[in-house]
C-alpha cells in the first residue's frame, strides 16, 4: 500500500521531506500540496516533478479523499489548526515540531486524538531515530555505566539569522534536547534554571547568546545544556552522560582525518540538514511502515509534543525570571502508555 501524502508548507523542511518521500524512501507519494506562498508550491512541483494537486489551503488538502496522511511543515503557529483538522477527518499526521504553539494547543490535540480513539499523530522529533542517540540509549538501558547522574550537552550553530530571537533558543533549538534527553534516561523533568554567560561578539544586538539551561529530572539527574547559535565554527551536537560506573558519549559524526603541514584535522559539519539526514529518513520511513503494518504511527506522539511544550514553557519563564522554575508534572494517559519503542532496525 502506498501512503498518499498531502503537504501543508513547502518551505525548507517541507521540500526536504517531499524530496525524501519522492526520491529516497519507499511506500509514500506526494499527491497534494499547499502553501501560503504560491511560488514555493510551484517551484517544489517543478523541482521534484510531482504529480500532485495544488490546493488553496490546509483544509482542502485534508479533505481531499485522495490524501491518507498529512505532512505539516508550515510555520509553528499554524500547526495546531492543521493537526486538529486532520484528526477530525481521521487522517494520519506527521507534524514537524512544534506540535502547537502553546502547551494548551498541544493538550487540545492530545484530547482530540484520544477522542478519536486511535493514534494518528507523529511529531518530527527525529533525534530519537539518530543512530548515535539510539546507540547511546542502548548503552544506558543496559546499565553498562550504572545509573546516570549528570548529562552535559551542547547545541551549537555557526550563526543565526536576524529573525532568530532569544526565546527561539528554547522553542527552535533546545526543544530537540528537551525531547531526546528525557527519552534517553527514561525520566521526567522537574525544574529548570537559565544562566547567561558573557555574550559573544558574533550575536546581533537583540540576541542573548550563548545560554546555559540547567534541568533537573525527577530522579535527580542534573543536565547542563548549552545553546550557542553563533559559535562561529560549525553545527555541533554533543552529549555526554556521566553514570555511576562510567561515562557514555554520543558518537562524533564520522569524518576523514587528514594529516597535512604539521596538523591533523577532521571536518566539522556546518549544515544541520546533513547532521540528521539519516534520522529524517528513518523517522518518515518508520511513520509509513508502522501505519502500513499496525495501522498507527510508532514514533514520538502528541503526548511527547505536549511534554516538550510544557518543558519549553518553563524554560521560557526561567529565561525571564532567572529563578529555578518548576516544570509542570503531568500523568501520562493510558492511551499513550505502552507506545511501542521505535520499530526500525539500525543498519
Ligand atoms: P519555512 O522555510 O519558513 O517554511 C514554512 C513554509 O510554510 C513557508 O513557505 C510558509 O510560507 C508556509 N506557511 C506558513 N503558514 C502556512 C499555512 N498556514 N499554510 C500553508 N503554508 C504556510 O520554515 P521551515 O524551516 O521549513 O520550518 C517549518 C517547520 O518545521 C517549523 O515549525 C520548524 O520549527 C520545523 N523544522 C523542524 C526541523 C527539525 O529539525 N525537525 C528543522 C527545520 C524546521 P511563507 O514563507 O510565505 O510564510
Amino acid at each position: 500500500m502506498t501512503l498518499k501524502f498531502g503537504v501543508i508548507g513547502t518551505g525548507a523542511i517541507g521540500r526536504e521531506h517531499i524530496n525524501r518521500i519522492t526520491n529516497t524512501l519507499s511506500g509514500g507519494k506526494i499527491v497534494a500540496v499547499t502553501d501560503v506562498n504560491n511560488e514555493a508550491v510551484k517551484s517544489v512541483i517543478d523541482e521534484f516533478q510531482l504529480d500532485a494537486a495544488i490546493f488553496p489551503d490546509d483544509h482542502s488538502v485534508i479533505k481531499d479523499p485522495n490524501v491518507d496522511a498529512v505532512l505539516v511543515t508550515s510555520w509553528g503557529p499554524a500547526h495546531e489548526h492543521s493537526v486538529m483538522a486532520a484528526i477530525e477527518a481521521g487522517k494520519y499526521v506527521f507534524c514537524e515540531k512544534p506540535l502547537a504553539a502553546t502547551a494548551e494547543g498541544c493538550q487540545r490535540i492530545v484530547q482530540a486524538e484520544m477522542k478519536q480513539g486511535k493514534r494518528l499523530v507523529q511529531v518530527g522529533f527525529m533525534r530519537r531515530y539518530d543512530s548515535g542517540y539510539v546507540e547511546l540509549k542502548r548503552v544506558l538501558d543496559s546499565h553498562d555505566i550504572g545509573e546516570p547522574l549528570m548529562i552535559r550537552c551542547v547545541h551549537r550553530n555557526t550563526s543565526s539569522n536576524e529573525n532568530y530571537t532569544s526565546d527561539m533558543a528554547v522553542s527552535d533549538t533546545l526543544i530537540h534536547e528537551i525531547d531526546v534527553l528525557h527519552w534517553l534516561v527514561n525520566d521526567e523533568y522537574q525544574s529548570v534554571q537559565v544562566f547567561f554567560p558573557k555574550k559573544t561578539k558574533h550575536a546581533l544586538g537583540h540576541l542573548i547568546d550563548p545560554q546555559i539551561f540547567i534541568l533537573e529530572t525527577k530522579a535527580g539527574i542534573v543536565i547542563q545544556a548549552e545553546v550557542f547559535v553563533n559559535c562561529n565554527y560549525g553545527y555541533d551536537i554533543q552529549c555526554e552522560v556521566i553514570g555511576e560506573d562510567g561515562v557514555a558519549h554520543l558518537p562524533e559524526v564520522s569524518s576523514v582525518v587528514t594529516r597535512k603541514e604539521g596538523k591533523r584535522s577532521t571536518e566539522i559539519l556546518v549544515d544541520w540538514k546533513l547532521r540528521f539526514q539519516d534520522a529524517y529518513d528513518k523517522e518518515l520511513q518508520d511513520f509509513m511502515d508502522s501505519i502500513r503494518k499496525t495501522g498507527k504511527p510508532n514514533g514520538p506522539s502528541s503526548w511527547d509534543g505536549y511534554i516538550a511544550a510544557i518543558t519549553s514553557d518553563a524554560c521560557l519563564k526561567a529565561q525571564q525570571t532567572g529563578e529555578k522554575e518548576l516544570i509542570q508534572s503531568v500523568e501520562k494517559p493510558v492511551f499513550y502508555q505502552n507506545t511501542p519503542q521505535l520499530s526500525f532496525k539500525q543498519t
